[in-house]
């Protein structure tokens, strides 16, 4: 039975395979991945454009970490990684109107490392040059309101030069509106619920994943974690679970098995979740990534459908 995902391909070059059970992007064996849909979906419905599925690594073909939620118009950011604004804007061009960059209004961040946030100032100040009047409302561990406060002092010269000068920028957009939120139900409109959940990221204090609710869908983000019972428990069953992963072909350590979770870890954390589609990203591969076999440590436990994801993909839950 095939999973009941549709998935797109924005960029020119990429593909992006959509998986039978216990099938992924780059299986063993090869797997025929069905051509890329020549249209992207409407602007109703959920589904998460994929920003960047990179790590701190500056592969060129993966921008940082960072993905949309759009439903029914409205983009919710997780993550800002390195690119994210002009990801965003790549998308818009391919039809998705709610990446439109002056529109991007609401992020949530799930820690503070910087390949996460490298993309934060962007993503506070490109928008309002670009026209954004709102405040970017931004919802992220306590940490994140000392970021935004060193970025606004970064910036204050650029941002009096814009208010002050000829540019006649907004007064408003460059605002922030910053919520240091703690696990539980951390926001909710008509489109979507999002709640929060505690995760273990090595030595940081504080590490979120997030679960999204919209539209009888249920999307489950990871963040950057070792292996974790609480992303088993906001799954449960869910549709989409995206998740990290490091393949043991880049070797663990002591810092990896701390921070992060191995392809076999996964396979197991996976199975007990039950997602109707495993995503991966922030795929650390090391300078020979090996996704083929990353996927068979993976299948060691987990037999459901698995994605991995590539930067500008689109998949619908
Ligand atoms: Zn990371
Ligand atoms: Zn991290």
């Amino acid at each position: 039975m095939k999973p009941s995902v549709l998935c797109w391909a924005l960029g020119v070059a990429m593909l992006c395979a959509a998986a039978g059970p216990g099938i992924g992007q780059a299986a063993p064996g090869g797997v025929q991945p069905p051509a890329p849909l020549q249209t992207v979906p409407s602007d109703h419905g959920v589904f998460v454009v994929f920003l960047g599925t990179g790590m701190p690594r500056p592969i060129p073909t993966r921008q940082g970490p960072s993905l949309a939620v759009v439903v029914n118009g409205t983009a919710y950011l997780v993550d800002a990684g390195t690119g994210a604004v002009r990801q965003a804007a790549a998308a818009f061009s391919h039809g998705i109107d709610a990446l439109q960059p002056n529109t991007l209004d609401i992020a949530f961040l799930t820690h503070l490392h910087s390949d996460h946030t490298l993309g934060l100032p962007d993503l506070m100040l490109t928008p309002w040059v670009m026209g954004r009047t709102a405040p970017l409302h931004l919802y992220g561990p306590t940490g994140t309101r000392a970021m935004v406060d060193g970025l606004e002092h970064a910036y204050a010269e650029d941002i009096d030069l814009r208010v002050n000068g000829l540019e006649h920028s907004s007064k408003t957009g460059h605002r922030v509106d910053v919520h240091e939120i703690q696990p539980g139900v951390v926001y909710q409109d008509e489109n979507v619920k999002v709640t929060a959940f505690a995760v273990q990221h090595g030595s940081w204090k504080e590490a979120l994943g997030y679960r999204f609710d919209a539209d009888g869908r249920s999307i489950v983000i990871s963040g950057d974690t070792r292996p974790t019972e609480t992303v088993v428990q906001a799954c449960n069953g869910c549709d989409l679970l995206i998740h990290e992963v490091y393949s043991m072909a880049r070797g663990g350590n002591a810092y990896f098995s701390a921070f992060h979770t191995s392809a076999v870890e996964l396979g197991d954390i996976a199975a007990r979740a039950r997602p109707k589609l495993l995503v991966i990203t922030h795929y650390v591969g090391g300078d020979k990534p090996n996704p083929a076999q990353m996927l068979q440590e993976v299948q060691q436990k987990f037999t459901g459908p698995i994605i991995v994801a590539s930067d500008l993909d689109v998949i619908a839950p």
